[in-house]
């Protein structure tokens, strides 16, 4: 600890650093863990602090920091499905009265969850016929830590974007169970929400998320 202790100063960091390793440090605020490699990264832009008795490491944001919050709707994207949750990588938050609205991207990168029970009112068997990795949906935020439980029971929450797994192509709300492929025709199942069909609210959402939408 003496030698290693040295490289554990205070610093400026953006999202994504690495900070450490967990075998050497607990997360702290400000902070997510990078489970391919152990590492822990920057979740912030801030001020990296080390704590070399609580062996912790934070960030402190260097802004007011954005951050989602229980209650809060969320837009993200949807990056794995699998069979019992699907996970969200969170972008921003919206409003959703007295209209639908964009407000702000949160100040890092936030992960969130939705459970197999907190997908639909009904049952669900196969999320597959649910969520699609790359879809860019809605979401209410249940609690205030990171990862995030997440829920898109209510009919307000869903998918506002989805591509067309045949040709790519950006697919239409037809009810709240299913999309169709203006381009090839295809129909795919989805968790709709019923904020997809409007224009206004899926423009604002586009440009916010420019970059995730390509
Ligand atoms: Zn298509």
């Amino acid at each position: 600890m003496s030698t290693s202790s040295r490289g554990y100063g205070e610093r400026r960091v953006v999202p994504g650093d690495v900070l450490a390793v967990i075998e050497e440090f607990l997360p702290g605020p400000g902070t997510y863990v990078d489970e391919e490699n152990g590492y822990i990264r920057a979740a912030v832009e801030g001020t990296a602090r080390y704590n070399l008795l609580a062996r912790t490491v934070e960030v402190r944001p260097s802004r007011a920091l954005r951050v989602p919050r229980a209650g809060s709707n969320a837009v993200g994207l949807v990056t794995q499905v699998r069979h019992d949750v699907v996970l969200v990588e969170l972008y921003g938050e919206v409003r959703l009265n007295p209209s639908p609205r964009w407000l702000y991207e949160y100040s890092g990168r936030f992960l969130g969850a939705i459970p197999i029970a907190n997908v639909s009112e009904e049952y669900v068997k196969d999320l597959a016929d649910y969520y699609r990795p790359s879809d860019i949906v809605l979401v209410r935020v249940l609690n205030n830590t990171n990862p995030y439980h997440l829920t898109t029971k209510p009919p307000q929450y869903g998918v506002l974007y989805a591509e067309c797994s045949r040709c790519g192509a950006r697919l239409e709300p037809v009810n709240q169970r299913t999309m169709k492929c203006p381009r090839c025709g295809h129909v795919e199942k989805r968790k709709v929400s019923v904020l997809a069909s409007s224009r206004v609210f899926r423009i604002e959402i586009r440009r916010a998320l420019i970059i995730p939408l390509r």
